[in-house]
């Protein structure tokens, strides 16, 4: 592939060259207002907003659009982010005017959105073998908060919240499982994986007892592999008195064709902006609805949404309910793409969603030339970059316009590249992202160093991205202060 993104630059007055400045770098004056109709004391004289016309504004953001990559632009397979493409029609429905309803409405005129809210409550609780569902968490991790804290609830009213002050945890887990059961209060009990890198049953025994609130786990596993030994782990969790808790972040292995609930799990969170096509954001909004048997039904956050006989919709506060995780009924619209995405589908839909994307998971892997220690794998599988770092391999692949694969994660693997294609990848798109890995792994250790060479911005400080992010540029002035 030859591939080259946009770099705006330009020099400043003081020979100083800058990327595409920031709107309020571009235009600081400030912002007067025309009178207004609206009394004095709700209104303000001056707003500091860059004055700027529209095609200003709009230049902007197009080249940053061109200074970036994106799921609009190409394969993006990051394991266990399920980066599958999100279907236009689903904005459309999102952008309906009544989308913008206030959550205060009272439920009588309010009646399709409590609808569609009861209606993918269900579908939702169809596709994870779920008896009750709520909509109410904006993220997975947000899902596991609130799972744990219903398994709390329940164990407080059974008398056994003292006793149970543990979470067992699989070592080969998503991070935000260790982070999420050391929130809400408990211990983490990590437990290691088999040589097959499948949970070790000898080393779950060990791991679970009288103290054991939860275990949290994921099946098909991180590496891709499927848990054969799920009912039999089900068992002994259950008859040790604690709940099992599936953390249903990529659900595109299992989609119509099996189901958490029949594996034996209570509580599971599904992550709508993976599974269900709708858009990962910069750290939201998202979804994680959580779904649970009938026996914890009682503990699910305020409010639920319920038929009434009379075959209306409404608001109520389940019994128990351990309280709120957010306002109101979660992110409405970003639940109205995952409804939309749900119903177009359908059963059917769904079921060639999974075949479909293990299918190119299979494919992918088979025209790599790199090991992939660990097998038979589902949606997702985990190479092995060798003796090259994975994140350098990683490097590489950014120049055959191709974002990389998850790197160095799960740790069982050495130098891991998760990779997750997705069920949204042509074969064409497969094969572009095959010869990307086949680049970076013909690269020497000095080009990868070097790499990489096209894109608007290369080897930034990822550690100060992340924790130090400056997301508005109110930050930008205080900065500058
Ligand atoms: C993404 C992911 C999560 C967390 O989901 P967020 O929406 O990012 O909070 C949890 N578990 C697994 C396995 C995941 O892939």
């Amino acid at each position: 592939m030859n591939y080259r993104q946009a770099r705006w630059e330009r020099e400043t007055d003081d020979g100083e060259t800058v990327a595409e400045p920031l709107l309020s770098e571009k235009g600081t004056e400030t912002v007067t207002h025309e009178a207004s109709s609206l009394p004095d004391d709700l209104t303000r004289d001056e707003l500091t907003l860059p004055e700027l016309s529209e095609p200003e504004v709009a230049g902007h953001y197009t080249r940053l659009s061109q200074m970036t990559y994106s799921i609009e632009h190409g394969p993006y397979p990051l394991g266990s982010c399920t980066m599958k493409y999100n279907p236009k029609f689903t904005e459309d429905v999102a952008a309906i005017d009544d989308g913008a309803i206030h959550p205060d409405r009272p439920d009588e005129f309010a009646q399709g959105t409590l609808e569609l809210l009861y209606g993918l409550q269900a579908f939702l609780a169809d596709v994870g073998g779920m008896d009750e569902v709520t909509l109410q968490p904006p993220a997975g991790a947000a899902g596991e908060f609130t799972g744990l804290q219903v398994a709390k609830a329940y164990h407080r009213a059974n008398g056994e919240h003292e006793q149970r002050r543990e979470v067992v945890v699989p070592a080969s887990a998503h991070g935000t499982n260790f982070a999420t059961a050391a929130l809400a209060g408990y211990d983490v009990v990590e437990f290691p994986a088999g040589e097959d890198g499948r949970v070790n049953v000898e080393a779950l025994e060990d791991a679970v007892g009288d103290a054991t609130a939860a275990l949290m786990l994921t099946n098909p596993n991180t590496i891709g592999l499927f848990e054969r030994d799920i009912e039999e782990i089900a068992d002994l969790v259950h008859d040790a008195g604690g709940l099992l808790y599936y953390d249903g972040a990529n659900l595109n292995a299992l989609l119509g064709r099996a189901r958490p609930g029949d594996m034996g799990f209570d509580i599971m969170h599904y992550n709508v902006h993976k599974t269900f096509a709708s858009p990962h954001g910069g750290g939201g909004p998202g979804a994680g609805p959580i779904g649970v048997v009938d026996d914890l039904a009682a503990f699910l956050p305020d409010p639920h949404v319920r038929e009434t006989d009379d075959g209306e919709y409404e608001l109520y506060e389940p019994e128990n309910s351990f309280g709120k995780v957010h306002g109101f009924h979660g992110n409405w619209l970003v639940l109205l793409k995952t409804y939309a995405y749900i119903s177009r589908l359908g059963d059917s839909g769904l079921k060639d969603t999974s075949a479909m994307a293990v299918l190119n998971a299979n494919y992918l892997a088979s025209q790599l030339d790199l090991e992939i220690p660990y097998g038979p794998f589902h949606h997702e599988f985990v190479a092995s970059a060798g003796d090259t770092d994975a994140a350098e391999f990683a490097k590489g692949m950014l120049d055959e316009g191709v974002h990389p694969p998850t790197t160095k994660w799960p740790a069982i693997v050495d130098e891991a590249l998760m990779t997750e294609p997705t069920e949204a990848l042509s074969k064409d798109q497969l094969d572009l992202l095959a010869d990307a890995f086949a680049a970076a792994g013909q690269k020497s250790d000095e080009e990868l160093a070097a790499a990489p060479e096209t894109t608007a911005a290369a080897r930034i400080d990822q550690t100060s991205a992340a924790r130090n992010p400056r997301l508005s540029w109110r930050d930008l002035e205080v900065a500058d202060d």
